[in-house]
């Protein structure tokens, strides 16, 4: 229960797609999002390579405070192999998606 969306942690940058590095999805789950169901997570530092810019996270609205998807951060952080189809992560993805509904 945090308001703090400033801090709040984010999926890692590589991981998402185009659409949702330039904030036209969901961070959490890729739904399209539209200027009334878009959440502004705020600017995020961003480095590629030797390269310093910020990128601006957006999310829809069902995911504030939702615990699948800080399940899934804690998951995630920890795991090497998250984003080449870790079953864990899948799961948990999958229940970030029907927290949704
Ligand atoms: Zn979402
Ligand atoms: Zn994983």
């Amino acid at each position: 229960m945090s308001n703090d969306t400033a801090t709040a942690p984010l999926p890692p940058f590589r991981g998402l797609s185009p659409r949702q590095q330039r904030g036209m999805d969901c961070v959490w789950c890729g739904v399209t999002l539209t200027a009334s169901t878009a959440v502004d997570l705020g600017p995020r530092p961003l480095k590629i390579l030797d390269y310093a810019t910020r990128w601006f996270p957006r999310s829809c609205q069902s995911h504030s405070g939702d615990a699948a998807y800080k399940a899934l951060l804690d998951h995630s952080k920890d795991c090497p192999t998250c984003l080449e189809g870790c079953e864990t992560g899948a799961q948990l993805r999958q229940a970030v998606r029907e927290a949704r509904r």
